[in-house]
């Protein structure tokens, strides 16, 4: 069994910077979401694993926004995951999105994706992510229920407007919402009238590496945090071709979900050079929001 990482966590949060990386995963298995994805490959174990040995040679604690039906399938790679020091947080447990599950829905999904994660050995889940960023103006309701639940913080609004999701207005800093419950916004880069991130998934991917450092880099002197996202596939080389889902089966838009892959873990290597040391989210929220707050007080 994994064994608790509340005293690592603790000893870790004082050196925690303002200015970090918040580095994430968001552990899910494509292929659960496309039509007969089982006839496909497995390859999270594997994705996952270049992760960590990444994580590894880095020094860096990440956050992996699991799903639970990768956490019932694989609990020794999320005993190996929570073994090496990183935070396990929620994800939905079938990646609905929020508007879909409606407020019910939502807690029952996530009672039982917390059940999942300590089953597999999480001992503490404070974190969650909406499946594709679905918290938005109209599933604001979804804070009431993460408090509810004991949830610390999420990291679930793209602050920008986008036809399937986004919230218009949103901050671009880390906020408490009214419910208690931290958000910590996907960051954004301004471009023509615009917001659009660059520090995961496919923007890190497509965009030109000279310009994600130089808006990684940008913040980081700021003392501001890169709030990032990838997924097990943004570094798998070796995955079939298929249509990825919520991409309105663009043949374009697929195209890019495979651009660049091999180049994941260089550039996520040129960002740590730039000093942007990778920590937990729940480290972050604790040492530099919540200690904010106090210094205030
Ligand atoms: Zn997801």
């Amino acid at each position: 069994m994994p064994t608790s990482t509340t005293e690592g966590r603790n000893s870790v949060a004082s050196e925690v910077s303002a200015a970090s990386f918040l580095f994430s995963v968001d552990l899910e298995d494509v292929r659960s979401l496309v039509p007969d994805g089982g006839k496909y490959a497995e390859r999270v174990p594997a994705n996952v694993e270049a992760y960590l040995q990444f994580l590894e040679e880095c020094q860096g604690r990440a956050t992996f926004f699991t799903v639970g039906d990768v956490a019932r399938r694989y609990p020794e790679l999320i005993a190996r995951i929570a073994d090496a020091g990183h935070e396990l947080a929620c994800h939905t447990s079938d990646h609905t999105p929020l508007g879909r599950l409606g407020p019910d829905g939502l807690r029952a999904d996530l009672e039982r994706n917390l059940e999942d994660l300590r089953k597999a050995g999480a001992s503490r889940v404070e974190g969650f992510r909406a499946p594709i960023f679905s918290l938005t103006a109209r599933t604001a309701w979804a804070y009431e229920i993460l408090r509810e639940l004991g949830f610390t913080y999420s990291s679930s609004v793209l602050p920008h407007s986008n036809p399937m999701y986004g919230w218009e207005g949103f901050a671009t800093n880390c906020v408490r919402t009214p419910s208690g419950v931290w958000e910590m916004p996907l960051t954004t880069f301004g471009v023509l009238g615009r917001r659009l991130p660059f520090a995961g998934g496919v923007y890190f991917r497509a965009l030109p590496a000279v310009l994600v450092r130089y808006l990684v880099r940008r913040r980081l002197v700021a003392g501001r945090p890169v709030v990032g996202y990838f997924h097990p596939y943004d570094l798998d080389t070796e995955q079939e071709r298929f249509m990825h889902p919520e991409l309105g089966e663009s043949r374009a838009l697929n195209g890019l979900m495979y651009m660049n892959r091999s180049r994941v873990l260089t550039r996520l290597a040129a960002i740590v050079d730039l000093g942007g040391s990778i920590v937990r989210y729940d480290e972050y929220v604790a040492a530099v929001l919540e200690g904010a707050e106090d210094a205030r007080d």
